[in-house]
């Protein structure tokens, strides 16, 4: 891990500080505020050829967005599939690998 930049340590939340502060406002289960749910599962682990545009709208009024997407970048076996926080899968590992 690169060194921090003197200062800038305190002011970013420690891993999973964000999804710890939404589990607490939610009762300890960030998904029960989540926005997708109650919708179809199609839309968010579309088929290859279809662009999920519908998901990627209900992810922007997601309350739950910061928390999901702290679940989709963390290690999964088997990776998750679908759409996550917005994301695409592919898009899921570009981030990561430019987070890394
Ligand atoms: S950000 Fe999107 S995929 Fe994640 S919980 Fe919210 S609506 Fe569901």
């Amino acid at each position: 891990m690169a060194a921090e930049p003197s200062g800038t340590a305190a002011a970013r939340p420690a891993p999973g500080a964000l999804t710890a502060r939404i589990a607490e406002t939610s009762g300890g289960d960030w998904r029960r505020d989540a926005a997708c749910r109650g919708e179809p599962l199609e839309l968010f682990f579309p088929r290859l050829d279809v662009v999920p545009d519908e998901a990627r709208r209900i992810c922007t009024t997601c309350p739950a967005v910061t928390a999901c997407l702290e679940y989709a970048l963390a290690p999964h076996v088997p990776p998750i599939i679908g759409v996550w926080a917005g994301l695409s899968a592919s898009e899921r590992r570009r981030l990561k690998r430019q987070v890394a």
